[in-house]
């Protein structure tokens, strides 16, 4: 009658994954203890350097597993967007945001920059004028900026699409994918929806490089 099962604990543990040791503390503080399994399952491939398909209910811990990659992958001497996070609405773009800076405060100076329709364009010039590592935006005011020339992803590593079942349900099919092509074809994609319907597949299909797909089902 034994409680744990060693092996899964220790895979269970940020400990084991390539990151520095700054940002496990960091975890430690925010209270990450153990991975969650959509962590557990996509972050190993993901900071590989693997594109990724994963597919995991709301509240799993999706944002940290898209995140940790992208702040691995990030030089934060060279002040230009290299991380490009594509979200539905407003109100998730806020939230992954504020993931995003508790994830980075282990980093220094990592900025990083909300850009949604809905909201007055000045401020948004302002702020893009001052520069930024990370964006997060809804596709409609990304293409915009792409449009201005107020925003360049040249320097782009990391594109993430999140909520790729409710962007496609809100009718963005044709902005991300306008977006996507303003995007160095280096990059890595990491793809993230809470349900895999036929229209997320083929925009997978169109947009990256030999996905590997983390699937958990509610039964798992
Ligand atoms: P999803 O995008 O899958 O809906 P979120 O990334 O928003 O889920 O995470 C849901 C909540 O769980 C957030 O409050 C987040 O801070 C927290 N969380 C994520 N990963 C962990 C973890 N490994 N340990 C503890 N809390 C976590
Ligand atoms: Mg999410």
């Amino acid at each position: 009658m034994t409680k744990t099962d060693p092996s899964q604990t220790q895979a269970a543990s940020f400990a084991s994954l390539p990151l520095p040791a700054a940002m496990l503390a960091n975890l430690e503080q925010l209270g990450y203890k153990a991975m969650t399994p959509i962590q557990a399952a996509s972050l190993p491939l993901a900071l590989a350097g693997r594109d990724l398909i994963a597919q995991a209910k709301t509240g799993s811990g999706k944002t940290a597993a898209f995140t940790l990659p992208l702040l691995a992958r990030l030089a934060p001497r060279q002040f230009a967007v290299q991380a490009l996070v594509l979200c539905p609405t407003r109100e998730l773009a806020d939230q992954v945001t504020a993931e995003i800076r508790r994830l980075a405060r282990a980093e220094d100076n990592i900025k990083t920059l909300t850009l949604c329709g809905g909201v007055p364009l000045r401020g948004q010039l302002s702020s893009l004028s001052h520069g930024a590592h990370i964006v997060v935006g809804t596709p409609g005011r990304i293409l915009d900026h792409l449009a201005r020339e107020t925003l360049s992803l040249e320097a782009l590593s990391t594109l993430v699409l999140d909520e790729a079942d409710r962007m496609l349900d809100m009718g963005f099919a044709e902005d991300i994918a306008k977006v996507v092509a303003a995007c160095p074809k280096s990059r890595q994609t990491l793809l993230f929806s809470a349900t895999y319907p036929d229209g997320v597949a083929s925009m997978a299909g169109r947009f990256m490089r030999d996905p590997a797909e983390v699937k958990l089902t509610e039964r798992h």
